[in-house]
């Protein structure tokens, strides 16, 4: 399979071209095409290493719309380490887009430094839980808006005691949106989340 055969836009091919990206991984193969034919929930079961960024970042950034500063999408992530990695490969990704702003949004740094970089409009935020509430309880970050919302390494997430913000962080986004969960396992809080926060998500299993 080639990545060309995935209905990626000329962008983000250049982009995987620049990265070297020879051909699409399996979490690749299995999930682009679903995420970018029609709005979707989905459950991907994928470790790290997988290629699972790329899985959900190259639809995620291909449904944005460039004319508009809102957030449109949010990506949640366990830790701040993973945030910045996330960030960092999806600026990679959108590189050759003019005017798509990702930023980063994370505990035990700057509050006022992430607040004014969500101020130039932030299309994509990639957080994690804690900050993220305290940031929507501030009325830095609105998210009524958004349109596709990420829940990555959904397990490590329950396991680190993040579901009460996590519940509260979607309580304030809007109920058309599309979640697409990632998760190394699936114990019972993980498929307890899918079944509360989730419309009969498309299943992929690496
Ligand atoms: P991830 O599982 O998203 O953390 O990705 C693991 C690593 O594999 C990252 O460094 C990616 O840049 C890289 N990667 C992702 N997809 C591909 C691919 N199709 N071919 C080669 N490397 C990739």
């Amino acid at each position: 399979n080639t990545f060309e055969s995935l209905g990626l836009s000329q962008e983000i091919l250049e982009a995987v071209k620049d990265m070297g990206f020879e051909s699409p991984s399996e979490v690749q193969e299995k999930t682009i095409p679903i995420l970018l034919e029609e709005p979707t929930d989905m459950v991907a079961l994928a470790q790290t290493g997988t290629g699972k960024t790329a899985a959900f970042g190259f639809p995620l950034i291909q449904n944005i719309d460039l004319n508009s500063k809102s957030t449109q999408g949010l990506i949640l992530s366990p830790t701040r380490e993973l945030c910045l990695q996330i960030t960092n490969e999806l600026k990679s990704y959108a590189k050759h887009y003019k005017n798509l702003n990702t930023v980063a949004v994370y505990g035990g740094a700057s509050i006022t430094d992430q607040a004014k970089q969500i101020k130039k409009g932030a299309q994509i935020i990639v957080a994690t839980p804690g900050r993220m509430k305290d940031m929507i309880r501030r009325n830095i970050i609105d998210i009524s808006k958004i349109d596709i919302c990420i829940l990555d390494e959904a397990d490590e997430m329950l396991n680190m005691g993040f579901f009460e913000d996590i519940k509260e962080i979607l309580s304030h986004s809007p109920a058309t949106k599309n979640t697409w969960l990632f998760s190394a396992t699936m114990p019972k809080e993980v498929a307890q989340i899918a079944k509360k926060f989730m419309q009969n998500p498309k299943e992929i299993t690496i």
